[in-house]
């Protein structure tokens, strides 16, 4: 009887270590390779030709070029983040965009997120702009000033919407807006604009004349602070895939109102079924670099192009004298991790623009811890 016992008490002893063993020991493998960890990590882009490998939100980008952190009609804002890459064609689209909107009463572009130094997932937001054809440009024009570094980082875009509702705040709407997406739309490389529902709704109600170039514009959750730009597979990257054509039509139709009436309502309570003790959490499964395009590899493995190259050569750049930026000496990750989201936390730019600009009397860190509780972005489900 006491053998028993003391075996029975040995062999739980042993499953015990076994078990807590197998939870705690991390899946090194699968780490190694987590795709986002890799391209996350990059510092500069791929010493290759310029080719989006992949879709949008399964890729990578090799021979990126880098947006030039000013220009006559735009500013790129959170520089931490190293996400001001991508393929040739889309960044050239933007400083042509920047262009067309400035003459059209949108003082330039603050230009968000793009890509990575070689694209591929990252290790925040966004469940695309992973092969370099995907930019988020804010819905807040650009000032009259430069910003400083630090208020690139801080500052808050403006949404939209009216506080509380998911439609177009009417003191705030006018001309400009619709303009800067209409010249958007305007490129035939751009396939896709996607805006908050209550920003289409907006433009079905108000575009007058010429309304075909709505059907590029798709509503999505979110992008009331910013708008997403998305353009098509560039000529020379074969293994770019395609996205389906988008449905014909304006879209100012019933499926615009399945946004409000279904997407946006809000959640009614239901009473959770227990199934806590039977049902378990799936684990996420890591994305490797294995589970990208084959060229990816490449792409990882290639040489870094050196930065004077790696920078886009705009055309109105030529006379522009850029300022001063107080740079971080180099890319780290973790400041990207920490970065603010758009939506939130900063002083909005209004308030920011209005005020004078105090001089530093001492560097600033701009690792600067963040004061304060880090507000959650906006959600966005996988589109
Ligand atoms: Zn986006």
């Amino acid at each position: 009887m006491k053998t028993t016992v003391l075996l029975r008490h040995v062999l739980c002893r042993f499953l015990a270590v076994v078990i807590a063993a197998a939870l705690l020991v991390p899946d090194h493998a699968a780490a190694q390779t987590a795709a986002k960890k890799v391209f996350g990590s990059m510092a500069g882009a791929a010493a290759l030709k310029p080719a989006s490998h992949g879709f949008y939100s399964r890729g990578c980008l090799a021979g990126a070029v880098a947006m030039p952190f000013d220009g006559p009609t735009w500013q790129v804002m959170r520089i931490s983040r190293n996400r001001r890459w991508g393929h040739p064609d889309l960044i050239s689209t933007i400083e042509q965009l920047s262009i067309k909107a400035n003459r059209g009463g949108w003082n330039g572009l603050l230009v968000g997120d793009i890509s990575q130094p070689r694209g591929g997932p990252m290790l925040t937001g966004h469940a695309s702009h992973q092969i370099g054809l995907d930019a988020d440009i804010w819905l807040t024009p650009m000032p009259n000033r430069r910003l400083t570094y630090r208020e690139r980082e801080d500052t808050s875009a403006i949404s939209i919407l009216k506080k509380g509702t998911n439609y177009v705040d009417d003191r705030r709407w006018n001309k400009s807006y619709e303009n800067l997406l209409h010249h958007a739309a305007s490129f035939p490389q751009v396939e896709r604009l996607l805006v908050h529902p209550g920003i289409k709704k907006k433009l079905c109600e108000t575009v007058k004349g010429d309304r075909s170039w709505l059907q590029k514009v798709r509503p999505y959750y979110g992008h009331h602070y910013h708008f997403h730009l998305r353009i098509g597979c560039p000529r020379g990257s074969t293994d770019c895939r395609k996205q389906k054509a988008t449905t014909p039509g304006t879209g100012c139709d019933s499926s615009l109102q399945w946004w409000f009436d279904v997407a946006l309502a809000p959640k009614k309570k239901t009473k959770k079924k227990s199934t806590a003790k039977t049902t378990k959490p799936k684990k996420p499964k890591v994305i490797t670099v294995a589970d990208l395009p084959q060229s990816c590899q490449a792409v990882v493995k290639a040489g870094e192009k050196p930065v004077q190259t790696a920078v886009y050569d705009a055309k109105s750049l030529s006379g522009f004298v850029a300022p001063q930026l107080d740079l971080p000496a180099r890319f780290d990750p973790m400041a990207a991790l920490a970065s603010r989201p758009i939506e939130a936390g900063g002083k909005a730019l209004k308030a920011i623009t209005a005020a004078t600009v105090p001089v530093p009397s001492k560097p600033q860190s701009v690792y600067e811890p963040i004061t304060g509780p880090i507000p959650v972005p906006t959600p966005r489900p996988k589109r």
